[in-house]
């Protein structure tokens, strides 16, 4: 019964002169989104954004596309009354409820909000006439102006609206309005999640993959191509960059200590990630770590991974539990492909007694005897990176 969404948006409304671009990128944003499912004609209205749906689609398809998209606070399908004069409203409210609720037994409350101030009701009028004419054609239902079950929101303007069903948008802002940040995406359950809770402030994404073939699969790639394609539905089209690392950690297997392996390999990544994502124009880095999780993650091994990088590094899963973090990855869908068992490129080399507190000085120390060649193995990594784009 619905031909028609009103978004609303909560955290943009405060940006001032800015606002218009909010606006703007959150409608291309839900045009993006909807453009799969059909001719869908999204504009910006006074506050909202209005959708008009195309003759035949998918309701149930459509709000879920509509929920993966930053920014948005609520959706509320909603049936257009083509004429705001009074009569016409009051006829088009009691259709509205007379079709969505065949059974009437309910208690409600009429909520209203007038864009026209010159509209010959006041808001808190509208309210109490609308109810007074609902409760004569429907005398089954009651009033509760405290705790109704049903709340009949009318929205006058030209045209004006009528709702009653609201449901929960994702929050955060829309992507595009904050920049970019490159994403090490590895094939685990933290990585996504993290680019996931960047993107929500409205930052796009590229992504950064180091596998080391022949000891990783083509399935361990693919399995990261599939995670970026999952959180893409949320940040939008990016560009995966895969770099081939097995000459740098065969190298730096060869040359360091083993159990300072995974610093230095880290190390290394964020010296790459950082400048791939000077080609991307990104603004910073986006990891998957938290603290304490594994030894590459106390604050230690953080503080020596953070040392390499002049980008700032955001670690937004920084303080969540593995619980945390594994119901968001369940919610955005990615969990399920995170666990498949594949190979991680560094899982395959890794020190059964890995430092836990690496001292600064002894890793620089270390890294001097990777003088000789390291630089012309970044160079080429760089070189021969193979970009995915995808979304
Ligand atoms: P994840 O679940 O994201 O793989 P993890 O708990 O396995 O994380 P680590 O393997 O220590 O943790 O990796 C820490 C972070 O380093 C990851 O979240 C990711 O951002 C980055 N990272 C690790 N391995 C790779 C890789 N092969 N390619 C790209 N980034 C990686
Ligand atoms: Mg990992």
């Amino acid at each position: 019964m619905f031909k028609a969404f009103l978004l609303k948006y909560a955290e943009i409304g405060l940006k001032g002169n800015n606002r218009y671009l909010f606006e703007n990128a959150l409608r291309d944003r839900v045009r993006e989104a909807l453009a799969p499912l059909g001719e869908f004609v999204v504009s910006k209205e006074q506050g909202r954004i209005f959708i008009e749906c195309p003759e035949v689609y998918d309701y149930e398809e459509s709000v879920s596309a509509l929920k993966k998209v930053f920014g948005i606070w609520s959706i509320c399908p909603v049936v257009v009354i083509e004429s705001s004069e009074w009569d016409s409203l009051t006829k088009g409210v009691g259709d509205y409820v007379e079709a969505m609720y065949p059974e009437r037994h309910f208690t409600f409350k009429v909520e209203a909000k007038r864009a026209d101030k010159n509209y010959p009701r006041t808001s808190p009028e509208i309210c109490i006439e609308m109810g007074a004419y609902l409760l004569k054609r429907f005398p089954e239902m009651k009033v509760d102006v405290h705790n109704p079950s049903v709340r009949i929101t009318v929205e006058v303007r030209t045209k004006s609206y009528v709702y009653s069903i609201v449901i929960p948008g994702l929050g955060g802002m829309p992507v595009g309005t904050n920049g970019k940040a490159m994403l090490l995406l590895s094939g685990g359950i933290d990585s996504p999640v993290a680019g996931y809770m960047i993107s929500k402030r409205g930052v796009s994404m590229a992504a950064t993959y180091f596998h080391a073939p022949p000891y990783t699969s083509d399935r361990a790639k693919q399995k990261v191509v599939d995670l970026a394609d999952k959180i893409s539905k949320y940040t939008g089209k990016l560009n995966l960059y895969v770099v081939n690392f097995t000459d740098i950690q065969l190298y730096i297997y060869e040359q360091c200590p083993h159990e300072e392996l995974t610093i230095i390999m880290r190390r290394y990544m964020m010296k790459i990630a950082e400048k791939l994502a000077e080609k991307e124009n990104c603004l910073g880095l986006v990891t998957g770590e938290s603290i304490g999780q594994v030894a590459s993650q106390t604050m230690h091994s953080l503080a020596a991974t953070n040392e390499v990088c002049t980008l700032p590094v955001y670690r937004p899963l920084i303080a969540l539990d593995k619980q945390e973090i594994v119901e968001i990855a369940q919610r955005i869908d990615t969990f399920e492909i995170s666990i498949q068992p594949f190979e991680d490129c560094c899982t395959i080399f890794v020190a059964k007694h890995p430092v836990t507190k690496p001292n600064l000085k002894t890793i620089r120390h270390s890294e001097m005897k990777l003088q000789d060649k390291i630089d012309e193995l970044v160079e080429t990594a760089l070189n021969t990176v193979e970009i995915i784009p995808i979304g």
